[in-house]
């Protein structure tokens, strides 16, 4: 279809061929007019770099001034950018443009070839035919699908209507202009032109009319709005956009069925159960109101439809509802009666309608009052998996606040970063609240149990047990029994991060022989049995070192050995003078035998401090 025969939107103002005639960011080049809404026109256009089609939205020239407004077109255009799946149209770029010193905003998209719902239902209407029930969940499928990506994504579309929902001529439906609803309640009060936007009354949820903080579910609640009118040819309130906007707050939805009999059970209950009034009543997620129109599609029975609550309770009414009853019953928007009969609550409703008419002053701000545009919500961003520094920046684009921390252990988050929020992500919030965190402390924290005096393996299994991990290290300077644990590295009773390291230091049964050269006999004797050895004394002549000192020992210092191990000293003596010899007759001459040595010591010589030959202790094991 050639896209200049969608150009159905009246003329371009002088502003707008200005934009039109000038190549956006050097390089989009717009061709013709696609068609407009409330608050933008879009073009089909060329990115001349990619050479390729694409749609581009440029904020309508009159708003273009309004600064609130293009804050809003610009922040809403970057999270419908973060967006990127099969049922959404894609946002390929955005930037600005300065024509005559003016900021003009715009949104590059994916140019879809095909129709919107709106026009399709238009078309149909015409036609007297309505949407095959079956064609009209497939649809609503693909929606669901893309608002189930969206508010993962802490995106609540907020917009959910027909105009904003493309068909390719493959069938596919794909949803556009996520977020950009908040620009549009922002714009809405600065137009003089409001139809466009009052139409959309249509597919408000309560919660959006009552101009109350909204969540998801408000697009479950559209999206409901939106598969009546597939189904029925009509969405399921119609009249005035004040009267539509009352009931939607406060009147049940005719059965689709009664309108249209072809409509099943199970088509019928999920649109009635997407219309509940309270969101509590609602499907609670896209994913949930999927499941049930995949069921009803492969033909399965769903249970029944919700019941009608009796009587809704009137919303609360500001003070101001003491005015006389209004008169403002207005044309059918499309030419159909409302089937509901007045009653009390409906002429309060009125009467307060009228009060926000008289307050506001313009029909203009109505539109915003019906947008939901007076009540400053926003969707929550997603903080998990961030630290508060950048949960801070992003609640700060949000308009938010951090609020409130807590700090709760983690097996699996690391520490510093946020495990939970509340409110959740894609809830709203009121703008400038807070949204509270809770940021994990790492991994929970346990005391060491005290192993010392334990063997070694059954010690590591305890600590194991305990969430540690645990190495071992062997203790040389301990005189317990090999094996056993003699210390405990952080020590017992600490507490710390479940899984840091612990170090058992077990006894070798092995003891280092202290050095005790040059001491006296006494101190060795002291300084050794201290350490746990049992001493042997080797007394030795000695004519250079001072009496009663150690000149030599054995095992050497520095060396391991068991506890009790006998070390042997040598301690100097000084020697004693020898008797002077009384000269004797030489007897007769001996026999000429081999001299027997004296007994003794042996005859080597005086025994040098570094390597004596000494007779050997009495050692246990190997030296
Ligand atoms: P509202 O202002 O409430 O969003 P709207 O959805 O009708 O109203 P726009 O979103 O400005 O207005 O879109 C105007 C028209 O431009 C659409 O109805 C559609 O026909 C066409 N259009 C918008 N986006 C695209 C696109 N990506 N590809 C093709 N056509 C598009
Ligand atoms: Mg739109």
């Amino acid at each position: 279809m050639n896209p200049s025969h969608r150009a159905d939107s009246g003329f371009s103002s002088d502003a707008e061929r200005i934009v039109q005639s000038r190549l956006l960011a050097g390089r989009y080049a717009l061709d013709a007019e696609l068609g407009r809404g409330g608050m933008a026109v879009v073009w089909v256009g060329t990115d001349q770099r990619l050479g390729r089609t694409v749609a581009v939205k440029t904020l309508r020239s009159e708003l273009a001034t309004d600064e609130t407004v293009q804050a809003r077109f610009r922040r809403e255009a970057q999270s419908a950018a973060a967006l990127n799946h099969s049922s959404v149209v894609a946002v390929y770029d955005t930037g600005e443009e300065v024509l005559d010193g003016v900021s003009v905003p715009y949104i590059v998209m994916e140019y879809v070839e095909g129709r919107t719902l709106r026009d399709e239902l238009g078309d149909a209407r015409d036609d007297g035919q309505r949407m095959p029930p079956g064609r009209a969940l497939e649809i609503i499928a693909d929606v669901l699908e893309a608002l189930e990506y969206s508010h993962r994504a802490g995106i609540i579309h907020r917009d959910i209507k027909p105009a904003n929902v493309m068909l390719t001529p493959a069938g596919k439906a794909k949803v556009m202009d996520f977020g950009i609803a908040r620009a549009m309640a922002d714009a809405s009060a600065n137009l003089t032109q409001t139809a466009a936007v009052l139409g959309t009354a249509q597919y408000l949820s309560p919660e959006q009319a009552r101009s109350e903080p909204v969540d998801a579910r408000s697009d479950i609640y559209s999206s409901g709005c939106l598969l009546y009118e597939l189904l029925t040819g009509r969405p399921p309130f119609v009249g005035d956009p004040v009267s539509v906007v009352y009931q939607h707050v406060q009147e049940e939805p005719q059965p689709p069925s009664t309108l249209q009999p072809q409509v099943s059970a199970e088509a019928e209950s999920i649109t009635l159960k997407a219309l509940r009034k309270d969101p509590l009543d609602r499907y609670q997620s896209a994913a949930q109101m999927r499941a049930d129109v995949d069921l009803a599609l492969a033909g399965h029975k769903l249970g029944p439809a919700p019941p009608r609550p009796q009587e809704a309770t009137p919303p609360p009414l500001p003070p101001t509802t003491t005015m006389p009853s209004p008169t403002i019953d207005g044309p059918d928007t499309n030419g159909t009666e409302s089937h509901h009969g007045r009653t009390r609550p409906r002429m309060r409703w009125y009467a307060f309608a009228a009060v926000v008419l008289v307050v506001l002053g313009a029909a203009a701000a109505v539109g915003s009052w019906m947008f939901g545009g007076r009540t400053d919500t926003v969707a929550v961003p997603t903080l998990t998996g961030t630290t508060t520094t950048q949960a801070r920046m992003a609640l700060d684009s949000s308009q938010l606040e951090l609020g409130k921390t807590s700090l709760t252990a983690s097996d699996e988050v690391p520490k510093g970063q946020i495990i939970a929020q509340h409110p959740e992500p894609a809830h709203s919030a009121a703008v400038g609240s807070t949204v509270d965190v809770t940021v994990s402390s790492g991994k929970p924290k346990g005391g060491i149990p005290d192993v010392i005096g334990e063997r070694v393996a059954q010690a590591r299994t305890t600590l194991e047990t305990s969430g540690f991990r645990v190495r071992d290290l062997e203790d040389t300077d301990s005189r317990k029994p090999a094996g056993e644990v003699t210390r405990v590295d952080p020590p017992g009773g600490s507490v710390v991060p479940k899984g840091s390291l612990v170090t058992l230091y077990h006894s070798t049964g092995l003891i280092s022989v202290p050095n005790v050269r040059h001491r006296n006999e006494a101190e060795a004797q002291a300084i050794l049995t201290a350490a746990g050895f049992k001493v042997n004394k080797i007394p030795q002549d000695s004519a250079d070192a001072d009496p009663g000192t150690v000149t030599f020992q054995i095992p050497e210092p520095g060396t391991h050995r068991s506890a009790g191990t006998r070390v042997s000293i040598v301690v100097a003596h000084k020697p004693k003078r020898a008797p002077t010899p009384t000269p004797e007759p030489i007897p007769s001459p001996a026999p000429t035998s081999s001299p027997v040595p004296p007994p003794g010591p042996s005859p080597t010589p005086s025994p040098s401090p570094t390597g004596p030959w000494l007779p050997l202790p009495d050692l246990p094991g190997p030296l």
